[in-house]
């Protein structure tokens, strides 16, 4: 399918819906525990073991039997015979009768033959007899085997971000190998005979190949492993053959540069010679009008892929925003995740006023600040030119202005795409 200047939803989900993501048969890898946060599980987890283990207290106390305490109070205490004492990590021997009494503490196993605790501040103490001055509910203070998870029962899904409190479950499930996605490789080329690296001396007209570095931090911050492939001269030969390397080693081609429609802008019609089919040109957005997105079939005999590819505008704010955009989301889905990969917008006050040309949906960067509950969004400050990307530096969130509104006032509300700052 083949669009001129596409609007910007529709560009996304033409985008989200050409992403394969990755098989999580073929697509995974074993990983240990203690490497695992920020990954993907591949595959649903079950524990063999129940939560809580055993039935145990959840106050530092007595256990009783209720059928002893029940019709206890301060006039009238019910009196028993202490028998053992329960610290956590220690398994009882005794098992209560009537009568009977074991002093126990948090997380301890309760004993065979009590149902009940009593919190220590309703008993008094006297040699090896307790004082149960209140009756306890039945089974108070009791936390039952399996009251939290039933063994052999689903635990974790497939499809989830491994973060702290996962993988607190997985350690405490026993789990210390896990089946996760494989991070998505991402080639990224850069296009220009005018580009050097960071370290060479700048002969005049050059200009830092910037993009190599942004675009693979942005891809490692995805949960992505960038495979950064250089600069490439706007020479049709050298770049097909980056293009076709790129494209055999990754899951995703991010080239810069060389997408609009300047007299050395061979990106499309390389990618075209190479077979792939084109659906996107150009989206109506500012910055980052010109947008390529193609896919490559690589049907090897046994393995069917396709390789998205995104041809990024050249100018480092206009790729930066493409990236947050269009790309991230597309690289959520294919990391294998089950959901939440389209962008997140939140409602800010805009504490300046901002403004637009009216014409393509424009996208202002700045800061997002959570300030008493409530989003505010500080602009940039600086010159808001596609050229200027120095004042991009510390960007957490970019102001959108839908095409058609040319100004949103200070003090109203807008939407903002909150990247990470
Ligand atoms: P292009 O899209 O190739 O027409 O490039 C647009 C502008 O971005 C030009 O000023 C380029 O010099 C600049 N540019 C292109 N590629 C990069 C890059 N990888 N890093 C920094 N600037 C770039
Ligand atoms: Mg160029």
């Amino acid at each position: 399918m083949l669009s001129n200047m596409l609007p910007v939803k529709q560009a996304e989900e033409i985008i989200l819906g050409l992403v394969q993501p990755l098989d999580r048969h073929q697509d995974n890898e074993i990983v240990d525990l203690s490497s695992a946060a920020g990954r993907i599980l591949a595959a649903p987890v079950t524990s063999h073991l129940d939560f809580p283990h055993w039935d145990n207290s959840a106050m530092d106390g007595y256990a009783v039997r209720f059928a002893d305490v029940q019709n206890c109070d301060e006039k009238q205490p019910a009196v028993l015979e202490v028998v053992e004492e329960i610290p956590a990590g220690y398994q009882p021997q005794r098992s209560i009768q009537q009568g009977q009494a074991a002093r126990i503490l948090t997380g301890a196993v309760m004993p065979a033959g009590a149902d009940t605790v009593v919190m220590q501040e309703e008993t008094r103490a006297e040699g090896d007899r307790v004082f149960i001055l209140a009756a306890p509910e039945s089974q108070a203070y009791v936390r039952h085997q399996g009251a939290f998870y039933k063994a052999g029962t689903p635990l974790l899904p497939e499809g989830i971000v491994l973060q702290a409190p996962e993988i607190a479950v997985l350690a405490a499930a026993q789990c210390t190998q896990m089946a996760v996605y494989r991070r998505p490789r991402v080639a990224i080329l850069s296009t220009g005979d005018e580009l050097v690296t960071p370290d060479q001396p700048l002969q005049p007209g050059q200009i830092v190949d910037s993009n190599q570095y942004a675009l693979a931090a942005l891809v490692a911050q995805m949960g992505g492993t960038p495979l950064p492939m250089g600069i490439v001269l706007d020479q049709p030969e050298a770049l097909k053959d980056a293009i076709a390397l790129a494209v055999a080693s990754a899951d995703v081609v991010l080239s810069s540069g060389g997408v609009s429609v300047g007299d050395y802008d061979y990106v499309d019609e390389i990618l075209a010679q190479l077979g792939a089919q084109i659906h996107i040109r150009a989206v109506a957005v500012k910055p980052g009008k010109p947008l390529t997105v193609a896919t490559f079939s690589t049907d090897s005999a046994s393995n069917q892929k396709s390789v998205l590819y995104f041809g990024l505008p050249g100018n480092p704010v206009s790729s930066l925003v493409s990236f947050w955009r269009f790309v991230q989301p597309a690289l959520k889905k294919l990391s294998g995740r089950a959901g939440d990969w389209e962008p997140v917008f939140v409602q800010a006050r805009s504490r300046h006023d901002l403004h637009s040309d009216g014409q393509r949906e424009t996208y202002l960067w700045g800061r997002l600040d959570l300030v008493a509950g409530v989003y505010e969004f500080e602009l940039a400050g600086g010159r808001h030119s596609s050229g200027n990307l120095i004042n991009m530096a510390q960007t957490s969130g970019l102001a959108v202005l839908p095409a058609g509104q040319a100004f949103i006032p200070a003090g109203e509300p807008v939407q903002v795409l909150a990247v990470s700052g």
